[in-house]
């Protein structure tokens, strides 16, 4: 199969401003607002003020047109609004499942469409977050890396998956009521989406800082949850410079099976990512790493590989999440049968380790993890083609 190299973000991310057109003032950092604002004529001593009260009423009021920012001068209002806009990505469409996940479609700059889930559960509600049109990367059980085109998003462009989701749900707290976690409708944050967001690393460092910080979405970091393939250089960047949870797509026990599901194995094989994980939970002072395993029939699910993945990842504080294998049209593989799955998680207890299965939600639509693929994209390779990129013989 041909490994395609990453794209750097140089190259594929779009300026923030384009050609002529108004500065967006979302997804900037705190440090981006303050020169803007700076720069626009902003006095050097009220800079600070300006962008804290700005971050206020975009992040934790939703508002969106200047002239309702009453404690902003009114002179200073005119002035916000001719030299910046408040810009979401549009929501092209909505599908609602039958157990109440949300898919929306969303054109981003460009023309390019992302996915962006909501899933409601029990007392919490996660949203899963794209962080590029597409993926280079090509593992061979997901759909998203079938899709050719790909763009990274803006920090923009990821902050605002999380506002139009709110948007959506109708919830943006009332001035002086803080919401707590816990009765949040949108309370975590799964990097999960299309892409590989550390492929896409200082987009995605900044959106979720905004995500995160008290005057900004204020979530926790311990409520956001960042998911790699396996970008081993980039794993102690996202302790340092993040902080948030971390998901592994770990899916297999041997390098010779991983180079075909994972391909990005390849480069950093199991041993080297191995490494990089240990050193985590220490760096980011979280608790525990969570591997992902899609359980593929006959592929990656049998009693040894349990075994195995056991003995792999002693020492790593881990929770093991099991992913039932989500089809889509023409994929290579199918789901273990449920009898599998329930004796490979069965070993993985008795080892000690949380083995969660997790359940596919919004399969009806398909919003299951990787499944998500954008509409202008859905022209899809044939099942021959796609068995032999991932090195298969044809089934
Ligand atoms: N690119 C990142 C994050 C997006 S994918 C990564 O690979 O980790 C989110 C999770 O869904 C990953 O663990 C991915 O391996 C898994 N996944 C992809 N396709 C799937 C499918 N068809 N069925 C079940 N899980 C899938
Ligand atoms: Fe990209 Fe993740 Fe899909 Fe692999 S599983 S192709 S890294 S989105």
């Amino acid at each position: 199969m041909t490994a395609t190299a990453p794209i750097t973000q140089d190259v594929m991310t779009l300026p923030r401003k384009l050609a002529d057109g108004p500065v967006n003032l979302i997804g900037l950092t705190r440090a981006q607002l303050a020169e803007a604002l700076q720069a626009a004529g902003t006095p050097e001593k009220q800079v600070k003020m300006r962008a804290n009260q700005l971050w206020q009423w975009l992040y934790q009021k939703g508002v969106r047109d200047f002239d309702e920012m009453t404690n902003l001068a009114k002179d200073y209002r005119a002035m916000l609004s001719e030299t910046f806009t408040i810009a979401l990505p549009e929501v092209v469409s909505k599908h609602v499942s039958e157990d109440g996940t949300r898919k929306y479609l969303v054109r981003i700059a460009g023309g390019h469409e992302v996915e962006v889930v909501y899933i409601p559960e029990e007392g919490r509600g996660t949203l899963c977050v794209s962080s590029q049109v597409g993926c280079t990367l090509t593992c061979s059980f997901c759909h998203t890396g079938t899709q050719k085109l790909v763009r990274n998003l803006t920090a923009g462009e990821i902050v605002g998956q999380i506002m139009l989701a709110r948007d959506d749900l109708g919830e943006w707290p009332q001035p002086g009521r803080h919401p707590k976690d816990e009765t949040r409708l949108l309370s975590n944050i799964v990097l999960m989406g299309m892409g590989e967001p550390l492929y896409n690393f200082d987009n995605v460092r900044d959106a979720m800082k905004i995500a995160m910080d008290p005057e900004g979405i204020s979530l926790s970091r311990r409520r956001i949850t960042l998911s790699t393939s396996g970008v081993v250089p980039e794993i102690a960047r996202t302790a340092e410079e993040i902080g948030c949870l971390l998901a592994v797509s770990f899916h297999a026990t041997t390098d010779e099976v991983r180079d075909k599901l994972v391909p990005i194995n390849k480069r950093w094989n199991i041993a080297e990512l191995l490494d990089a994980l240990k050193a985590y939970p220490k760096l980011s002072n979280s608790e525990r790493i969570t591997f992902e395993y899609v359980m593929l029939k006959d592929v990656n699910d049998s009693d040894a590989d349990a075994s195995r993945l056991v003995k792999l990842i002693k020492g790593i504080p881990a929770k093991i999440n099991l992913i039932p294998f989500n089809e889509w049209p023409g994929a290579p593989y199918e789901r273990s049968d449920w009898a599998r799955i329930k004796a490979f998680a069965d070993i993985i207890y008795k080892a000690g380790y949380a083995s969660p299965i997790r359940t596919p939600r919004g399969e009806d639509i398909m919003a299951a993890c990787g499944q998500l693929k954008s509409a202008t994209e859905r022209a899809r390779k044939s099942r021959k083609q796609i068995a032999a990129e991932a090195g298969l013989a044809e089934q």
